[in-house]
């Protein structure tokens, strides 16, 4: 990947700086990642040969408290996309004000080309190398792109095998039965769904004559989907990593995804022309869902983006440089770290749970999350009305103004 994404997260500090000013020696903490770890460890595969894999866990920061952010299995997984990723979780949990701080994992590996028995021995490799700097009170995993429930509770049951105690908060979005939170599951599209939803009432869009784009159908961008489609949104287009698909008049989200588990793409459902990703992003829609992978909406094609709202759900969609254009353009953004945040807050609860040893109603889950949601969409705009900025260096001015404090009230110097 030619654009280095953590250089990427740096532009974004230095814009929100140039409105915080915050204390230089501060400042320069903000910049940098707290730990970076790098393995490299065997796996025996099917064939009873071993092949040898390279992952990474970098701490951003854990001075709001532990560190926090999901495990990415991918082959195009690099550390300086680790670093922005775990950059960009600190800023997250900042947003939404959750005490913790900000982490990632990443291995890199093609899991659609591993037999189950395979990535379980992947994952538990994994955890193996990292487990002296993960815990409950350190730092918590979580599933990222193509991670599940499932490779968690292995990863689960290899730390604990190694700690030799029960320990269910170490890692969230785990299977319900091994104590995940209720409503985890979709938690990342609903926290986006939610903010969408405001965003729209701010713009004076209404959702039943507004029309949506969502690249991307994995966990994220198919519950999205469906959730907008349940508020009123017409769904006009969807795709995946194989294709995309397009109807004027309209897809259903749930019939799509049952396409998707039969065959494992969008691609071929009947009654809608098939597209490519790049059309997608193009096409002519009130709302733009990025839900795939970063570094999508770029120079060459930002200029052609004609949706009023860009939701980010995915992390880091978005090149600096495609940045200012939609801005020029007055495309709204709702920033991946206000977003994308419902995933993150939900695994704090599926966290408290855990800790205090009592589970919580769905609905109990969803209306907490919806209050934080809301909360932090509301900060962000009075930030960007107050600094006449955009939505995403609003965010960041929230975000680094929370943590530049406590990193200056534990400093010696301050
Ligand atoms: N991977 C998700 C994210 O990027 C969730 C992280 C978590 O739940 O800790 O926000």
């Amino acid at each position: 990947m030619a654009n280095n994404l953590f250089e990427s997260q740096l532009r974004q500090l230095d814009k929100a700086q140039s409105i915080l000013q915050i204390d230089k020696n501060i400042y320069e903490v903000l910049q940098h990642p707290q730990r970076v770890t790098e393995v490299s460890f065997p796996v025996k595969m099917d064939s009873g040969k071993t092949q040898n894999f390279d992952g990474y866990r970098v701490l951003h920061s854990d001075t709001r408290g532990p560190g926090k952010g999901g495990i990415r299995f991918h082959p195009d997984v690099n550390l300086a996309e680790v670093k922005a990723l775990a950059a960009w979780m600190t800023w997250k949990t900042a947003v939404v004000g959750i005490p913790m701080g900000g982490a990632k994992g990443g291995v890199i590996c093609n899991p659609k080309e591993m037999s189950s028995t395979e990535l379980e021995r992947l994952s538990r490799g994994f955890i193996k190398e990292i487990a002296p700097h993960i815990g409950v009170d350190k730092d918590i995993p979580a599933p990222d792109v193509y991670t599940t429930p499932q490779i968690m509770a292995w990863m689960l049951d290899e730390y604990e095998a190694i700690t030799n105690k029960k320990e269910p908060g170490m890692i969230t979005g785990k299977p319900i039965e091994l104590g995940g939170s209720l409503g985890r599951d979709i938690a990342t599209a609903k926290g986006g769904a939610i903010v969408v939803d405001d965003a729209c009432k701010h713009l004076g869009i209404n959702p039943k004559k507004a029309t949506v784009a969502v690249q991307g159908y994995g966990n994220a961008g198919h519950n999205m989907a469906i959730l907008l489609g349940e508020l009123g949104f017409k769904i006009i287009a969807v795709s995946d990593s194989k294709g995309g698909i397009y109807n004027k008049a309209g897809l259903d989200p749930v019939k799509v995804f049952e396409h998707k588990q039969k065959t494992k793409s969008v691609v071929g459902f009947t009654g809608a022309e098939s597209i490519s990703n790049e059309e997608l992003l193009e096409i002519e829609c009130d709302i733009l869902v990025p839900a795939a992978l970063e570094n999508q909406i770029t120079a060459e094609n930002a200029d052609k983006i004609k949706a009023k709202v860009v939701a980010e759900l995915a992390n880091g969609p978005t090149t600096p440089e495609a940045d200012e254009i939609l801005h020029k353009k007055n495309i709204f953004i709702i920033p991946d770290i206000l977003c994308n945040a419902g995933g993150v807050t939900v695994s704090y609860f599926e966290w408290i749970q855990n800790r205090i040893g009592e589970y919580w109603a769905r609905e109990e889950v969803f209306e907490k999350l919806e209050k934080r949601m809301i909360t932090a969409f509301d900060d962000v705009l009075a930030i960007c009305k107050e600094n006449k900025c955009h939505m995403r260096t609003a965010a960041f001015v929230l975000a680094m103004q929370r943590v530049a404090k406590s990193v200056a009230l534990r400093s010696c110097h301050h």
